[in-house]
Order: structure tokens, then C-alpha cells, then sequence
């Protein structure tokens, strides 16, 4: 399998240099304080290099100043949340773009990505029979770590695309160079998607049987669908059994969402961190959940750094490299007091690897006593290039490593505690595959992403219908 460069391969984990750009910003600040401010001190992988440190001052400058995006409650209880997934009481549907990009700040674009969500968690909450912790790719999802500094073209090296938040896709000197202002846009943009989800999600339009009606069109209309009848009238039948017992609860009419990204530039995440009045405690309100990403995860780095000073529930991608130890070291690190919700593991092994490499390392963690929660992205080890020189997955692959995660999770006695997808509402034709089946040809037709490829709409229902059945299998 061949694997080009982009934010999802594992290949090179830069281990970046110190990163001593400007420790006097915050000087008048909150966030000056040093206890706050130590992954400064650290090398930090995959930072940009900014042409104008002063225009960069100034940009982080107002944001230190900005309404948090999420309050440190909300970050309490997606905590709380996801310490009843760790503890195999629920289960995570993590999902969204692998990158949000400034010109795709829809309103429809939005919907389309919560209805699908909301589609997926519907059919999960029944098969698994638990709650299901709805968390967003989204608003904030704006910074990409490249496998490469560099791109090239036709013989022309450019610096590689970064996310919007740091600089542009276009393939021009210009729009490669890091610039400032973009982290202001993407505050700006994280607060409307942002707003817009949260009207989504409380005003109405997440109504369950609504989403369950969203299901069933999917079942009747699509070919791909037909293949769920079975279970969709299972969960009409549930509905229409709740109705006539005239049971109509709150939770039916609206749901509990929370945003998430990775915690990638550490200027940004530092600059919308806040200290919680109730608690004292520090929390970065720019999410309610925060990742580190593979190339960013090195113990002695600065990500880890700054994640271990945050109170938010704080994710580990884990690729196929990581050793039963560094996961141990982790877990001192990030979880010291060993509370189901601080820690969740992210493993993206890749199919081929996931039944070998997983167990060693579920196994060694449960003999620690920690409590995490075990979440699988299917997405990010199985990447690789087509002929036609697209980025691409096959659905199969992405299927096969949910299939092994579950398998090892089972033979283990512990809990699969969810997935993390990189899909979006469209029906876009950037993964191959599919009950309505992509075919390599095709991909040149709706290939959209800024980043990495996305199941579209009914590839994402096909896997959330596919995964109910693990649960019935
Ligand atoms: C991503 O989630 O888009 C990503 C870059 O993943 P990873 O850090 O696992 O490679
Ligand atoms: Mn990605």
C-alpha cells in the first residue's frame, strides 16, 4: 500500500525545536503565568514559522481578550461523558472533516454534516443499547500537521499546506506564508459553526424521530439501504412503542453535542485558554475536547506539555509505533489521578495491523489499572494513493479495522468505546467503496476535501448501520 504525504500518514514525527517565539506576549496577561506557559520552554513539532513575530503578538494578544468558545462546564461534562464511555457505560461517535476550511462555512454544509451524525448515532444508540457521546471534527478543526515541510509541483517547491489557520491551499509562494491573521479568522469561524450547532442541536431539529424519519428515507431510497430495513423497523417499532405508552422525553427533542479538534498550534489553544472562576483550574475554551495528534505526541514535547496543564477531556492518537509504555507514560502524564473521561486513546493502526499490534497494548494498560476509554479511527492507517493520484481509502479497509477493534476489545474483556471518522454530509466521491459503490474512476467527480478524504453521507450511515450489526453479531 503506498502512502503519500498528508496530515494522515505516520510517517516522520518530526521532534521540532524549542519553541521560544515570543514568552513575553501574555506578559500582562492571565496566561503569563509560568506554570501555564511550560510547553514553551519544550520543542513543539509542526509549528509555523511566522514571518512577522509582532503581527503574531498582536493577533494572540486579542484573542486572550475573546468570549470563550465552550464553558469549562460543558468541558466537565462531555468529561463526565466520556468517563461512562471508559468505563464501557457509552459509546463515542467522534466525527467530521479532517480539515474545516474558511470558504466552506455553510449553513448547509453544517447541517448536512450534523444530520449525518445524528443519523449514525441514532442507529448506534439502539444496536448498542447505550448512550451515544455525539462529539464534532468541527468548529475549530482548522490545523493540519504535514508528513512534509515542503510540496512539490511541476518541478516548483512550495511550503506545504498547513490548514486555513495558518496559511493557504493555493499552490502560490503568496499563499504559503503563515499568516496571523488567519488565527483570528479561524476563532471567528469556530464561533458561527458553532453557534449554528448549537441552534441545531436545541432548537428542534434533532428531534430523534425526525433523525429516525432522515433514517428511514435513507432505507427506502437509496440502494445501499435497503440492506437495513430490518433493523430501521426494529427502531420504529421502538419509537411507536415509546409513543404509545405516551412516553415523549426531553432527550427526544434535542441532543447534547460538543466540538473538537486537534490541539495543534499551541499559540492558538494557549491564547483561548481561560482559568475556570469555580475551580481555578485551567481550561482551553476553544473545544470541549482537544486531541494530540501522531506527529505531535512525543512525551518530551511540548503538545503533551500543554495538554497535561488543561482540565478538558484530552484525546492520543495512537499509531501502530506506539509502545505499552509510552501509553503508560501517558497515563502518568495526562491522567495522574486516573479519572475515567481525562484520557481517551485514539488508536489508527491501520486494518492489516490492528488485530497484532492492539492487544499488547489494551492488555498492558488494563494490567495498569487506568481507566481509559479505547476509541478506533478506521481512517488514518489505511490511506493510500490511487493511480490517479488522489488520496484515497477504501470503505472495506476503513470497515475491517472497526471489525478487528472490536474483535480485540472483545477477546480482552474490555470495551470498544467508539469511532472517530473523517466524513462529511456531502456526497462527495473521495473514498472508494460503499454500499453505493465509488469506484477509483470516480473520484475525480466530488473530490472536495482539504485534507484527507471523507466517507460521504452514505458511506457514513452504511458504516454506522454495518457497526450496529457488530453489536447484534
Ligand atoms: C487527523 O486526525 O486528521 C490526523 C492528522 O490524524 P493523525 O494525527 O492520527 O495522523
Ligand atoms: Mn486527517
Amino acid at each position: 500500500m503506498a502512502v503519500v504525504s498528508m496530515c494522515g500518514t505516520a510517517a516522520g514525527r518530526p521532534t521540532g525545536t524549542p519553541y521560544a517565539g515570543h514568552v513575553t506576549v501574555n506578559a500582562d496577561s492571565s496566561i503569563s503565568d509560568p506554570t501555564w506557559n511550560t510547553w514553551r520552554d519544550l520543542p513543539a513539532a509542526q509549528q509555523p514559522d511566522y514571518p512577522d513575530p509582532a503581527a503574531l503578538r498582536a493577533v494572540l494578544k486579542e484573542l486572550e481578550g475573546y468570549p470563550p468558545l465552550v464553558f469549562a462546564g460543558e468541558a466537565d461534562q462531555l468529561r463526565q461523558r466520556l468517563g461512562a464511555v471508559a468505563r464501557g457505560e457509552a459509546f463515542l461517535l467522534q466525527g467530521g472533516d479532517c480539515a474545516e476550511a474558511f470558504d466552506q462555512i455553510t449553513a448547509e454544509q453544517i447541517r448536512a454534516k450534523l444530520k449525518t451524525l445524528l443519523q449514525m448515532s441514532a442507529v448506534l444508540t439502539y444496536a448498542a443499547a447505550v448512550p451515544v457521546v455525539k462529539v464534532g471534527r468541527i468548529a475549530g478543526q482548522y490545523s493540519k500537521p504535514r508528513s512534509r515541510p515542503d510540496e512539490t509541483r511541476d518541478g516548483v517547491t512550495l511550503p506545504s499546506y498547513r490548514g486555513d489557520s495558518v496559511n493557504g491551499a493555493d499552490f502560490t509562494a503568496a499563499a504559503r506564508v503563515p499568516d496571523p491573521e488567519r488565527l483570528r479568522r479561524m476563532y471567528h469561524s469556530s464561533a458561527a459553526t458553532l453557534n449554528l450547532v448549537r441552534g441545531f442541536t436545541t432548537g428542534g431539529y434533532a428531534d430523534l424521530r425526525q433523525v429516525h424519519a432522515w433514517n428511514q428515507d435513507f432505507v427506502r431510497n437509496s440502494a445501499s439501504g435497503q440492506r437495513y430495513e430490518a433493523l430501521a423497523r426494529e427502531i420504529d417499532n421502538a419509537l411507536n412503542f415509546m409513543k404509545a405508552c405516551g412516553a415523549d422525553p426531553a432527550e427526544f427533542h434535542s441532543v447534547e453535542f460538543y466540538a473538537s479538534h486537534e490541539a495543534l498550534l499551541l499559540d492558538y489553544e494557549t491564547a483561548l485558554s481561560r482559568v475556570d472562576s469555580r475551580t481555578g483550574t485551567l481550561y482551553d475554551v476553544s473545544a470541549h475536547m482537544v486531541w494530540i495528534g501522531e506527529r505531535t505526541r512525543q512525551l518530551d514535547g511540548a503538545h503533551i506539555e500543554f495538554a497535561s496543564r488543561i482540565r478538558n477531556p484530552v484525546g492520543i492518537k495512537l499509531g501502530p509505533g506506539t509502545t505499552p509504555e509510552e501509553a503508560l507514560s501517558y497515563i502518568e502524564r495526562l491522567d495522574p489521578e486516573r479519572e475515567p473521561g481525562r484520557l481517551t486513546f485514539i488508536t489508527r493502526y491501520g486494518a492489516d495491523r490492528i488485530r497484532d499490534l492492539l492487544p499488547g497494548l489494551v492488555e498492558k494498560v488494563t494490567a495498569s489499572g487506568a481507566q481509559v476509554a479505547w476509541v478506533c479511527d478506521p481512517m488514518h492507517g489505511n490511506t493510500f494513493e490511487a493511480a490517479s493520484g488522489h488520496k484515497t481509502r477504501r470503505f472495506d479497509d476503513v470497515l475491517d479495522e472497526v471489525k478487528g477493534f472490536f474483535e480485540v476489545h472483545r477477546s480482552l474483556g474490555t470495551h470498544p468505546g467508539g469511532i472517530h471518522v473523517e466524513l462529511t454530509g456531502d456526497d462527495v466521491t473521495e473514498c472508494v467503496g460503499g454500499g453505493d459503490e465509488i469506484f477509483v474512476d470516480d473520484l475525480h467527480q466530488r473530490y472536495e476535501t482539504a485534507c484527507d478524504p471523507r466517507l460521504n453521507r452514505s458511506q457514513s450511515l452504511d458504516l454506522a448501520f454495518l457497526v450496529a450489526e457488530m453489536y447484534r453479531a
